[in-house]
C-alpha cells in the first residue's frame, strides 16, 4: 500500500475509495490521480453490487481509525523519504514542536529537527535501517521551533515496497525529556540519602514494628560493635530480647509510637555485640502504608554512654557537696556583683530570710549601720586583691530585729566562671553575749533584787542570765546555779515544749503551767513573761507565781459542778437518767432520727404488781429491787441504748439506730430484756426476789413528738397488762 501524505482527509477518503476499486477491477494507478479522476471512479464504484459495498465499508473504517491513531496518538510519527525528506509528520509531533504541516512536510528532516551535533549521527541510523532492514531503538534531541531540545526515544523502522525497495523511513518517537529530567533527579538524591546514610555520624536504621532491622548505617553497626550493617541486620531476629538491656523500655518505646507517632530522645540501655551495655538517645518516626498500618520505624540513635557517666558523676559528687553544705554549722553564702547566689539552710536561720529574700537583697543591707563601713570597704580591698584581713567579726541584723554578732570567714572564687566571693559566717553572738551578760550581772543583780518579791526570771533564746532572789527561794536554785540553765529545766515534762514555744516567740499574756523545782516536786504557777531591750539585746523577763491554792480550789469547784450537774440529770436511787433527762435525750435522739431518716423505738417498762414486792420485803427492798433493774437491762442493752427512770417503778427505753425495715431485731432487744428480768432474781438485802415486767412499745413515725411517742407506748403498756403481764405489747 501506497500512504500519500499531507493531503486532506477527505482527499484520503476519495483515494481509499478508489484504491479499493482499482484493486478489484485491475485498473493500475500508476500516477497520483486528480481529485475529478478520483471522483469519477468512485461513481464506478457506486454501481457494484451491495456486497462488495458492504467489505469496503469495513475496509475504510479500519483506515480510518488507523489514521486517526496516528494523528492523535501521544507520540510522535514521522516519515522521511529516502531523499531525507519529511513526507509525514502526526499532529502530536506538529504540536509539540510547534510547527504547522507546510512548514515542515517536503523539507530536510535533518536541517528542520535534528540538532547540528546530532546529525552525523542520524545519517548512520539511517543507513543502519536501510541496509539491515532491523528496527532501531536510539535515543535523539529534536528541535523546536524555538530551539528548544526534547530527548525523544525514536522506534524507527525502515518500509520497502513489494518487489523490496526502500520507501520511506518511518519513526514513532516519545518525548522522554520530563521523564529523564525526574529519573536524574531521583538518582540524585538518592545518591545523596545513601551518601547520608553510610556517613553519618548518628546510627540510622529502618526496622520493623515485629523487631527486625531491615537496614542500618555502618554507624549504628559500628556503635554496637558489629563488624558491618549485614552483620547486625541478619545477626538481629528479635530487637527486644537482643538489642534492649529493658524489656519495659521497648515496651514504653513502642506505645510512643503507636500513639504519637514518634519519640524523640528516648533515652535506654542497649546491648553490644559482645554483651556490654551502653546508652543511647533514640530519635524514631512511625511510617504508615497505605492503609494507615505502620509499616516500619526509621530512626536515628546517638550514644550517650559518656554523658550518662559524667551527669552520674557530677550528680554524685553535688549530691556528696549539698550533703556538707546543707549541714554545715555555719552558714555559707556565695556574694556576687553585691547580691547573695547561694545561701545554706544555716544562712537562713542566721538571717531569720529564706534563700529567696536572701537572693533578692544585697549582702549589706543585713549589716549593721555601725559596720557597714568596715565591711564595705574590707571587700571593696578583697575584690582589688589587696587581701585585707579574712577573719573578723560584725554585727547584722536579723529579720526579726534582732541584733547578732558573726563572725566572717571570706575569700575570693570563681562561681559560675565569674570573681565571687565565698562567705562563712559563724553566730557568735551567744558567746559576746555571756561574757557581756558576766560583766553586767553583778549590778543587774542588786537592782533586780530590790525591785520587787516577785519571782522573776531572765533568759536570753531560752538560756537564763539571771534571776533574783524571790526565783531562788521558789524553786530552790542558788543565784549561781541558775545563771546558764534552761528556761524548760523549771517547768514541769508535760509542759516543756508549750513553754519554749511560748519564751522563744514572744508570747506576752499570763499562762499556767506546772513548774518544777531543782528537788523535782511541782507545782501550779502562773507564768507571765515580756520581752525588752537592755544594751542592744533583746532580753525576755519571765515572772513566776505559785498558784497552787487557786488551782485546787478551781479544781473543787469543777468536781462540784460536775456533781450538781449529775445529779440535775440522774435519778438519785437508780442512777439511771431521771424523766427530764431521758425525755430531753429522747427529744435529740428524734431529731438525728428524723434528719438521718433512721428507725427509733421506744419501750415503757412497768415492774407487774411492785405493789406485792414492797407489802411483802418493805419499802427498802423495793428499792433495792428497782437498782437491781436499772443494772440489769444497762447490761441487756447495747452500749448507746437509753435508759431513765420515767415513773415510781416505770422506767424508759430509747433504743436508736435500728435497721430501717426490720421490726426483728427490735422485737428481738426488748424480749432479751424482759427475759433477762423474769430469768435473773434480783438481789437484796433480804435475799433474791423474783420481778417480771410488761413493755410497751412504740417506734418513731413520720414528725410524731415524744410526747406523742410515750402516748402510744403507755398505751401497748396498759394492753400488755391487760393480756397478763411479763410481756411485750406494740402500738398500733
Ligand atoms: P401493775 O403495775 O402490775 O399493775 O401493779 P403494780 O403493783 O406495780 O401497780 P402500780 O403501778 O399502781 O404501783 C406502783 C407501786 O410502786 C406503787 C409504789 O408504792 C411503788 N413505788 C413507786 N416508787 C417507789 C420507790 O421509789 N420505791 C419503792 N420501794 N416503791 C415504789
Ligand atoms: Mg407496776
Ligand atoms: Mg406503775
Amino acid at each position: 500500500m501506497v500512504l500519500y501524505f499531507g493531503e486532506s482527509e477527505d482527499y484520503f477518503c476519495k483515494y481509499v475509495q478508489a484504491n479499493q476499486v482499482t484493486k478489484e477491477h485491475g485498473i493500475a494507478m500508476d500516477k497520483k490521480p486528480t481529485y475529478e479522476e478520483l471522483e469519477k471512479r468512485v461513481q464506478e464504484l457506486e454501481k457494484i453490487g451491495s456486497e462488495q459495498k458492504l467489505v469496503e465499508e469495513k475496509l475504510f473504517e479500519e483506515i480510518y481509525f488507523s489514521q486517526t491513531l496516528l494523528q492523535a496518538a501521544p507520540v510522535f510519527f514521522v516519515a522521511i523519504n529516502a531523499e531525507g525528506k519529511t513526507i509525514m509528520v502526526n499532529e502530536t509531533m506538529l504540536h509539540s514542536l510547534g510547527y504547522k504541516q507546510e512548514e515542515v512536510v517536503g523539507k530536510d528532516y535533518l536541517t528542520t529537527f535534528v540538532p547540528e551535533k546530532n546529525r552525523e549521527e542520524l545519517s548512520k541510523i539511517f543507513d543502519k535501517l536501510i541496509q539491515q532492514k532491523k528496527p532501531t531503538l536510539n535515543e535523539n534531541f529534536i528541535m523546536t521551533k524555538d530551539g528548544k531540545e526534547l530527548l525523544i526515544e525514536w522506534h524507527g523502522r525502515s518500509i520497502f515496497n513489494k518487489k523490496g525497495e526502500f520507501s520511506y523511513f518511518f519513526g514513532l518517537g516519545i518525548d522522554i525529556t520530563e521523564r529523564k529530567q525526574v529519573e536524574e533527579k531521583l538518582r540524585e538524591s538518592e545518591e545523596r540519602y545513601r551518601s547520608i546514610f553510610e556517613n553519618a555520624v548518628e546510627g540510622l536504621f529502618q526496622s520493623t514494628p515485629e523487631g527486625r532491622f531491615i537496614s542500618v548505617n555502618p554507624s549504628f553497626a559500628r556503635m554496637l560493635g558489629y563488624a558491618s550493617p549485614e552483620e547486625l541486620v541478619s545477626g538481629t531476629s528479635d530487637i527486644t530480647k537482643q538489642y534492649y538491656v529493658n524489656n519495659e523500655d521497648r515496651q514504653r518505646y513502642e506505645q510512643l509510637l503507636q500513639t504519637a507517632g514518634f519519640v524523640e530522645n528516648f533515652e535506654y540501655r542497649v546491648r553490644c555485640k559482645d554483651g556490654s551495655h551502653i546508652w543511647v538517645s533514640d530519635s524514631t518516626r512511625a511510617i504508615y502504608d497505605r492503609d494507615g498500618k505502620t509499616a516500619r520505624y526509621e530512626g536515628y540513635v546517638t550514644d550517650i554512654t559518656e554523658r550518662k557517666r559524667v551527669d552520674e558523676a557530677l550528680q554524685e559528687s553535688e549530691d556528696k557537696y549539698r550533703i556538707v553544705v546543707e549541714n554545715a554549722t555555719d552558714a555559707i553564702l556565695v556574694a556576687q556583683d553585691g547580691v547573695t547566689k547561694f545561701s545554706n539552710r544555716r544562712a537562713e536561720e542566721l538571717t531569720g530570710y529564706s534563700a529567696e529574700e536572701l537572693s533578692n537583697t544585697p549582702f549589706i543591707d543585713f549589716v549593721h549601720p555601725n559596720d557597714k563601713e568596715t565591711v564595705l570597704d574590707r571587700y571593696r580591698r578583697r575584690l582589688k586583691g589587696e587581701n585585707p584581713v579574712n577573719i573578723y567579726s560584725f554585727r547584722i541584723i536579723h529579720k526579726s530585729g534582732l541584733e547578732k554578732t558573726v563572725q566572717i570567714n571570706a575569700v575570693l572564687f570563681q562561681w559560675e566562671d565569674r570573681p565571687a566571693t565565698l562567705i562563712f559566717l559563724r553566730d557568735i553572738t551567744d558567746r559576746k553575749k555571756s561574757e557581756n551578760a558576766l560583766r553586767e550581772s553583778e549590778t543587774k543583780n542588786k537592782a533586780l533584787q530590790e525591785a520587787t518579791f516577785e519571782a522573776l526570771f531572765f533568759s536570753v533564746k531560752g538560756v537564763c542570765i539571771e534571776a533574783n532572789n524571790s526565783a531562788s527561794q521558789l524553786f530552790g536554785y542558788k543565784h549561781d546555779e541558775f545563771i546558764g540553765i534552761l528556761g524548760t529545766d523549771i517547768i514541769a515534762d508535760e509542759f516543756k515544749t508549750i513553754v519554749k514555744d511560748k519564751m522563744l516567740s514572744g508570747y506576752d499574756q499570763p499562762y499556767e503551767a506546772i513548774a518544777q523545782r531543782k528537788d523535782g516536786s511541782k507545782f501550779w504557777a502562773e507564768f507571765h513573761g515580756k520581752m525588752f531591750e537592755y544594751q542592744g539585746k533583746i532580753i525576755r523577763v519571765t515572772s513566776v507565781r505559785d498558784i497552787t491554792d487557786q488551782m485546787q480550789a478551781k479544781q473543787e469547784l469543777k468536781l462540784l459542778n460536775l456533781k450538781f450537774e449529775h445529779e440535775a440529770t440522774h435519778d438519785p436511787l437508780t442512777g439511771a437518767s431521771n424523766r427530764r433527762a431521758i425525755l430531753d435525750r429522747l427529744s435529740g435522739e428524734l431529731v438525728r432520727a428524723k434528719r438521718g431518716n433512721l428507725k427509733l423505738s421506744i419501750g415503757l417498762c412497768d415492774i407487774d404488781h411492785f405493789k406485792h414486792v414492797n407489802d411483802k420485803y418493805g419499802h427498802q427492798v423495793g428499792d433495792d429491787v428497782l437498782c437491781n433493774f436499772v443494772k440489769t437491762v444497762q447490761n441487756t442493752l447495747r452500749p448507746y441504748d437509753l435508759v431513765g427512770r420515767y415513773g415510781g417503778e416505770e422506767f424508759l427505753l430509747v433504743i436508736p439506730e435500728l435497721p430501717a425495715s426490720s421490726g426483728l431485731v427490735e422485737e428481738r432487744i426488748y424480749e432479751r430484756v424482759r427475759a433477762r428480768i423474769a430469768d435473773h432474781k434480783m438481789v437484796t438485802r433480804s435475799g433474791e426476789v423474783g420481778i417480771t415486767i410488761s413493755i410497751g412499745i412504740t417506734s418513731r413515725s413520720g414528725d410524731e413528738t415524744a410526747d406523742a411517742m410515750i402516748a402510744k407506748a403507755d398505751a401497748a403498756l396498759y394492753r400488755a397488762k391487760e393480756n397478763g403481764r411479763n410481756q411485750l405489747a406494740f402500738s398500733d
